[in-house]
């Protein structure tokens, strides 16, 4: 029997790679490679889809992260609170801007950063909160403004698993003062490579970013910033503008997906998350379980021929450059427990009803041989 992989590229619709090969002719056609025409609509679109006033393309998620800290003066001296439940490069971007990452807790329930243990972590240094909409939730945001409010902090948010998940019609990366967006080829929305996006309502932090994304530039050969190379290439953005296309309807077969496995999953030892509060608030980049017996869940459904991957085994704190990282005083015991249990299931638009159930019976025979 075929496997069921843990995502999709090659099933995906004749009609999608068709336009995506019609767009790239396109780029080759105009000769114009990097920051062209094609990055400029892509921009444009993906601030309308967010609804923020601006998008700037940089060359990757981390990048992202570090722009929008940078353009916000968040760097030497400064505390930025976040999660260690999260991939690397959320707490790389953060050392990266010349900053401090002060890692949180996270709640149990959800694998999202505790707000309680956040609120332990503010010291004087503290001047931002980075998010994470992990697996693909927006939640409770009105305590996190609160919060940020109160202690007089600055609100980010790492959508790179989010793509237009909402809370209250309000997209991710539109509560803070900017989003980061990754455009990996896996995300929701993804590039056929490398491509990130900030998002920001604030016109002085989208300049700034523009200006650092490319070499510090603001007008040809001036560089009043000490700028990178995070520029947003033609090719990209012209895939990504095809492939924004069909993001609504991948990300509502992502949601069908795991609504069937919050439906048919029943396994005393298997764990699921807590659910959404409303169906917007989730985009299902990853739809994961919880059991005690991982490796053996895990090694069960391999059997069955089913894919599984691990969102993530090490966190933040326990990763070999990262092991003298500040953190909660009271330790980050949640995350240690999340990243020992935690499994992914395939959760992708491209699944058929029949991998769904396929999935469903191998998770609920799981311990019972
Ligand atoms: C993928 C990811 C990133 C990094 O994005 P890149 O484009 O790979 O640099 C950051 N944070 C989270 C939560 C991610 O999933």
């Amino acid at each position: 029997m075929n496997r069921v992989p843990f995502i999709g590229f090659a099933d995906e619709p004749d009609a999608l790679k068709e336009q995506m090969a019609t767009a790239a002719l396109s780029v080759i056609d105009s000769s114009t490679f990097v920051l062209g025409s094609k990055v400029r609509a892509f921009e444009e679109r993906w601030a309308a889809e967010c609804g923020t006033k601006e998008s700037v393309g940089v060359a990757n998620g981390l990048d992202a992260i570090e722009i929008a800290l940078r353009a916000l003066g968040i760097g030497p001296g400064s505390e930025v609170i976040t999660t260690p439940m999260t991939a690397v490069a959320t707490a790389l971007a953060i050392i990266r801007a010349g900053a401090t990452p002060v890692l949180a807790d996270i709640d149990p329930d959800t694998a999202l950063l505790d707000p309680t243990s956040a609120a332990r972590c503010i010291t004087p240094r503290t001047r931002a909160v980075l998010l994470v909409h992990l697996y693909g939730q927006v939640r409770d945001m009105s305590r996190w403004e609160d919060l940020c409010a109160s202690h007089n902090l600055v609100l980010l948010e790492d959508c790179a698993q989010a793509h237009l998940a909402k809370e209250e019609g309000i997209a991710a990366g539109a509560f803070g003062v900017a989003g980061a967006y990754s455009f990996y080829p896996t995300k929701n929305l993804g590039a056929l490579g490398d491509a990130g996006a900030l998002v920001t309502n604030d016109p002085a932090v989208a300049e700034q970013s523009r200006q650092l994304r490319n070499y510090g530039q603001s007008n040809r050969y001036e560089h009043p910033l000490l700028g990178l190379n995070s520029r947003l290439d033609e090719m990209q953005a012209a895939l990504l503008n095809v492939r924004l296309d069909h993001l609504a309807a991948f990300t509502q077969r992502r949601r069908e997906v795991a609504a069937a496995y919050r439906a048919g999953i029943n396994n005393q030892r298997v764990a699921l998350l807590a659910p959404e509060l409303s169906p917007e608030q989730h985009v299902y980049h990853l739809f994961v379980v919880r059991t005690d017996d991982r490796d053996a869940l895990a090694a069960h459904l391999d059997v069955a021929g089913i894919d599984t991957l691990i969102h993530y085994p090490i966190p933040a704190h326990q990763q070999a450059s990262l092991k003298t990282i500040e953190r909660d005083p009271e330790g980050l015991p949640h995350a240690e427990q999340h990243a020992a249990s935690c499994l992914s299931l395939p959760c992708h638009p491209q699944m058929t009803s029949d991998q769904v159930d396929r999935v469903i019976n191998a998770v609920n025979s799981f311990g019972s041989a």
